[in-house]
């Protein structure tokens, strides 16, 4: 039997993974409860480095406007700050996939959204293209 040799692409980028601190999860999750029935959008804050996404705040989007369907902010007014990674919005029904409005609106690394009814289990990461991402939660110690 011939060994088939497994060939590493160059051009592959690594998989793209989301860590978030648990304080950040934490107040997403509040923020969507919040805004129930309507979307709600925040930006997220952190920093990007060798294809990880890390989130350790969040940012009320200005003059963003929400609804029962849609949640989002003219990007022309947003600040370039490179501390903003990308955005999470809530579905208040529905499966958390993104939508086709969604990843037009993609901004920055990564888009979360998170499905009713918001406890730990209902946040998903996704890139520009629509896949799933991995995504860890830093627990703080008490
Ligand atoms: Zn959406």
């Amino acid at each position: 039997m011939k060994a088939i040799p497994v060939i590493f692409k160059k051009t592959q980028r690594p998989q793209r993974k989301v860590v978030m601190t648990e304080q950040a999860r934490n107040g997403i999750l509040t923020y969507c409860k919040m805004n129930h029935p309507n979307e709600g959008i925040l930006i997220l804050r952190g920093a990007y480095k060798k294809g990880q996404v890390f989130v350790d705040g969040l940012v009320i989007p200005p003059f963003s406007h929400t609804g029962p369907t849609f949640a989002g902010f003219p990007h022309t007014f947003l600040p370039l700050d490179p501390s903003y990674v990308g955005t999470v919005h809530s579905h208040p029904t529905g499966e958390a996939k993104p939508s086709v409005t969604d990843l037009h609106n993609f901004f920055g690394f990564v888009s979360i959204i998170v499905q009713s009814p918001y406890e730990d289990g209902d946040l998903f990461a996704y890139d520009r293209d629509g896949k799933l991402l991995e995504m860890t939660v830093i627990l703080e110690k008490s």
